[in-house]
């Protein structure tokens, strides 16, 4: 089912289900907002509490009661309580045999207690149905009204009819139920608002890691060197050089990163013979956050673009070329043109700026609201075809920028090439393994595997 047609569903609730009585039980922040939200969907709420007293925050279309009373007036009963406080329900076993109870509840860390909050709940109220949904939808985002359709409700529940009644309701808010199974799924959805950016951890690390790296490789080429040898002061390329230098290098490294562990799969394929058995758990890691590698290296590149703009305008480079012409004029001599440096140059910024191009196109579509709008092929077309002609041209201006320098013996100092020429291991690294896979011999046998042939049935197992 296409997205359009989920959304439709979204927006057109069971009607039959409108009527009835929803049950609150708890007039805490996230039990007042939810109800008030259900009764503007067109459900009476009636909210069990501790005290009958209504106060100007409760909804004032709803009923307060006590538990055992506002229990009775419906089928499906909230717990908007917090876990700990779940004890009292079991003296409403009766009560509550036969009825939903929906579990909203999250927890401080993640698996914090043996079992799940909801299956908690169902061991205290066995007669009960227990479904766990909205744990993942904040009061603020319910009071504040930033929620709309496309924001998903998890949903999960052993029996079939009471996830239906819940998902109803969640539709009725405007909002998408996602189903994920039975009531064991109930862990793993409470873990969701307790993980902090989990794709980014592995990139971000990296980031630091490679960053701290490079700079001190850096700063040891380009300032330490010149002052020990030369006794010159170059700390100032600490500012805009180094960062010039830092920047295209871990752009190249981590676009290379994101296609890398493609390349190391379809290799594990083939030498399996099937596609039917499990990644090693660091591949699977890795292929799920290329999204976020590619999205830093984005970052590193256009940083890189907004430093090279500026070289012009900074002093050094200005005192630098002044240097030159007034060495020029009072040696009465003018350089001739270089025909292969000036096409060395403009073939470097050329590919440099193709590059940019096209890494800013990856960008874009790898935002939800562009690749929602392109079909599996676009897709893939975008990400991975042009995705290695961005590999390709950045690495062919890192490549180009080396020019005649390339691998000349005078630009080693203390035995350290430039960093960009380490820059350019890993991408040609994934070049060369890619093209040796174009070759039909690879090309053929792994479409196979990638279709479901399998030369190996045992590795299936
Ligand atoms: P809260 O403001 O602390 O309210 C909890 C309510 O539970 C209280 O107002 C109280 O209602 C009731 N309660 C407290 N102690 C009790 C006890 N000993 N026995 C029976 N009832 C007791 O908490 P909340 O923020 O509304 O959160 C409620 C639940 O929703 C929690 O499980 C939370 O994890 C979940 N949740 C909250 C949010 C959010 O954004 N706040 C988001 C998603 C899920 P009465 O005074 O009416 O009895």
């Amino acid at each position: 089912m296409n997205k359009n047609s989920s959304n439709i569903m979204a927006l057109a609730p069971n009607t039959s289900n409108k009527r009835e009585t929803v049950c609150i039980f708890g007039t805490g922040d996230f039990g007042r907002a939810l109800g008030h939200k259900i009764i503007q969907s067109g459900y009476p709420v009636v909210f069990g509490s501790r005290s009958t007293q209504t106060s100007s925050l409760i909804p004032k279309d709803a009923e307060v009661l006590s538990h055992a009373e506002a229990a009775q007036k419906a089928a499906i009963i909230i717990i908007a309580i917090q876990r700990q406080h779940y004890n009292f329900l079991t003296s409403l076993a009766e009560i509550l045999h036969g009825k939903v109870l929906v579990d909203v509840s999250n927890n401080l860390k993640i698996n914090q207690y043996p079992e799940s909050n909801a299956e908690y709940l169902a061991q205290l109220v066995p007669g009960a149905k227990v479904v766990k949904a909205f744990n993942t939808v904040s009061a603020w985002a319910l009071q504040s009204g930033t929620l709309d359709a496309s924001q998903q409700v998890f949903v999960c529940g052993d029996d079939m009819e009471a996830k239906q009644m819940v998902m109803d309701i969640v539709r009725a808010l405007g909002l998408t139920p996602l189903d994920r199974g039975s009531l064991l799924a109930a862990r793993e959805i409470e873990n969701y608002p307790l993980q902090l950016f989990p794709m980014w951890k592995f990139p971000i690390l990296l980031t630091l890691g490679l960053t701290t790296f490079f700079f001190f490789y850096c700063l040891t080429r380009d300032v330490i060197y010149p002052y020990v040898y030369e006794n010159k002061d170059f700390s100032f390329f600490i500012a805009i050089s180094i960062p010039n230098r830092i920047c295209p290098i871990l752009a190249l490294i981590l676009l290379a990163l994101v296609y890398l562990p493609g390349v190391l799969a379809a290799i594990i394929q083939l030498y399996r013979g099937t596609k039917y058995h499990r990644f090693p758990d660091w591949l699977d890691k890795w292929m799920l956050c290329r999204k976020q590698l590619g999205l830093v290296a984005l970052a590193f590149a256009s940083l890189h673009v907004l430093y090279t703009l500026v070289i012009p305008i900074r002093s050094f480079v200005r005192w630098r070329i002044s240097n030159q012409i007034i060495s020029q004029a009072l040696n009465n001599k003018t350089q001739p043109l270089n025909n292969t440096n000036a096409w060395l140059s403009d073939s470097y910024l050329a590919l440099g700026i193709l590059g940019f191009f096209l890494f800013v196109l990856l960008g874009i579509t790898s935002l939800p609201s562009v690749s929602n709008n392109v079909n599996w092929r676009e897709f893939r077309f975008v990400q991975s075809k042009l995705g290695y002609l961005t590999l390709i041209l950045c690495t062919a201006h890192t490549l180009v920028y080396g020019g005649n320098r390339f691998l000349s013996p005078s630009s080693y100092r203390w035995y350290l090439p430039n960093a960009y020429m380490l820059s350019l291991i890993v991408p040609c690294i994934v070049l060369v393994v890619k093209f040796v896979l174009i070759f039909p011999c690879l090309d053929k046998p792994l479409t196979q595997i990638r279709q479901g042939w399998e030369r190996n049935p045992q590795y299936s197992e």
